[in-house]
């Protein structure tokens, strides 16, 4: 089989087509651009993002990263901690 990164052969490849140095590369260059999302975009408890992140890359120069957006319900109808004047009725 040969690898669909470097076309060398390999005894084992990745779901992806890679041997196992290209799937080494593959995930290394994965955690540093997850590295460089939360440099660039994390917010302590507003913009998280996982370890596994899923990303998104196109042509561009950049890519997406997926994140765990916060969003507060304090003031909206979900509000969990609602003074007396917006206690729920019975
Ligand atoms: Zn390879």
């Amino acid at each position: 089989m040969l690898c669909s990164k470097c076309s060398q052969s390999a005894d084992t490849l990745t779901d992806g087509g890679l041997c196992e140095s290209c799937q080494a590369q593959a995930e290394d260059r994965r955690s540093d651009i997850i590295d460089l999302a939360r440099a660039q975009r994390e917010q302590e408890g507003l913009v998280e993002i996982d370890d596994n992140a899923t990303l998104s890359e196109g042509n561009q120069n950049g890519c997406y990263v997926a994140a765990w957006v916060w969003v507060d319900f304090a003031g909206t109808q979900y509000d969990k901690d609602k003074g007396e004047d917006n206690e729920p009725i019975e």
